[in-house]
């Protein structure tokens, strides 16, 4: 389904469709640069399956032609045309100078001694984004990014202190994973039980996604595609600090999992540290948890929760927490505040995490500590952050 195709949405109370249009077109004040090269060919990667029939068809070709270069786009990732076999070389030529395959740019590539690995991505326009590589034994997770820079300031997290400045593409956000997978050389596409290197898709980076949907949702789409990248739903979690129109949308279109930015038991806390709460406070958020069409038993929802040593970690809190996912497939994650420059809050006490995870353990729910990764290249969770700056405008001219 095209992700502008309005769809049938749970019930949302007073949330309405016109407040899920009001983002959209928030959103669109934000907007990627049209995503051509320098000698103005377009694009190909962030295409949905539409748009690149029709880009095709528009360029004089049968629809078949789409179906073949999807195929060579993202299962064989391959990134010029003289790879394309299955075409014959004079229209490889010719597709070639009209069109691009794409990958955004590497400025650097740090490993931690833990194996993680960090990409700082240049885009066109110069504007840079983190992404993050989380090996495990025998799979890894990408955690990918979808703005330069956030709206939303929450204050244990150092990419919000970076103002906004512009939305990534649909082709900018799966980028970042075809980018990563040319790092390992997971080319092509394992076969679907096989095991993958980069197995999953955290969209946990800089930006909350649900401020970037039609993006996300069109590079989601294509990730899950099983003629190309073929990831499972399953493998693929979607991180928001609570935008409730829009998890409705996400839900309904998506289906992928879902982690919530909780941080906070109260309003009264979590307005201060997650400030979108202001527009969309708990008990709204938890509301849309339970409509989330994942939320079974098979697909918990997960929580993130940050530990700030005497601000959210007390007992009582972690009481009220099993309070607040009463009748919810949940798990919790702990994540031991990971410190940056200038960082307001300092990490709980190993011995308080583990009474506040005892007392989510002891009420059925699954609360593992993060174990922080890629801490030695400030790859751990909330620490990205680029020197991206939105362009100032220009002084008026003197009248
Ligand atoms: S936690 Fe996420 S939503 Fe909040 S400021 Fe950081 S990047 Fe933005």
């Amino acid at each position: 389904m095209n992700a502008r195709t309005p769809i049938a949405l749970a019930p949302a109370d007073s949330l309405t469709e016109a407040e899920r249009t009001r983002i959209l077109a928030k959103s669109a004040l934000f907007a990627p640069p049209a995503q051509v090269d320098e000698n103005g060919r377009r694009e190909l990667v962030g295409l949905s399956r539409e748009e690149l029939t029709q880009a095709v068809v528009e360029f004089g070709e049968k629809p078949f032609r789409a179906k073949q270069i999807w195929h060579w786009i993202y299962h064989q990732g391959v990134r010029d045309f003289t790879s394309m076999s299955s075409i014959a070389k004079p229209m490889q030529a010719k597709l070639a100078e009209h069109f691009t395959i794409g990958r955004p740019g590497i400025t650097t590539e740090q490993t931690s001694t833990d194996g993680t690995r960090k990409w700082l991505f240049q885009m066109r326009d110069k504007q840079q984004v983190e992404t993050v590589y989380i090996p495990e034994e025998d799979r890894g997770a990408v955690c990918i990014s979808t703005q330069v820079g956030c709206t939303l300031s929450c204050r244990f997290c150092h990419t919000g202190t970076q103002k906004l400045v512009r939305n990534l593409s649909a082709g900018e956000i799966i980028g970042q994973f075809m980018a990563a997978r040319d790092s390992y050389g997971e080319w092509p596409t394992p076969q679907s039980e096989a095991p993958r290197l980069l197995s999953n898709i955290v969209v946990m980076g800089m930006g909350e996604p649900l401020y970037n949907y039609e993006n996300l949702a069109t590079a989601l789409k294509i990730a899950m595609d099983h003629e190309g990248i073929a990831l499972s739903r399953r493998r693929i979690t979607l991180s928001t600090s609570g935008v409730v129109p829009m998890m409705d949308r996400a839900g309904a279109e998506l289906g992928v999992n879902l982690a919530v930015s909780l941080h906070a038991v109260t309003d009264e806390l979590r307005d201060e540290i997650v400030p979108l709460n202001r527009k969309y406070p708990i008990k709204e958020l938890m509301a849309a948890c339970h409509r989330y069409p994942s939320a079974s038993n098979a697909r918990r929802i997960t929580f993130e929760y940050v530990m700030l040593d005497g601000v959210n970690d007390s007992e009582a809190e972690a009481r009220e927490l099993v309070r607040l996912l009463h009748g919810l497939p949940a798990k919790v994650n702990l994540i031991p505040f990971n410190p940056w420059p200038g960082s307001p809050y300092a990490t709980s006490k190993r011995a308080q995490i583990e009474r506040f995870a005892n007392i989510l353990n002891d009420a059925g729910y699954a609360s593992p500590v993060r174990r922080p990764r890629g801490k030695d290249i400030m790859a751990a969770c909330g620490q990205l952050k680029t020197e991206s700056e939105r362009a100032r405008k220009a002084p008026a001219p003197a009248a």
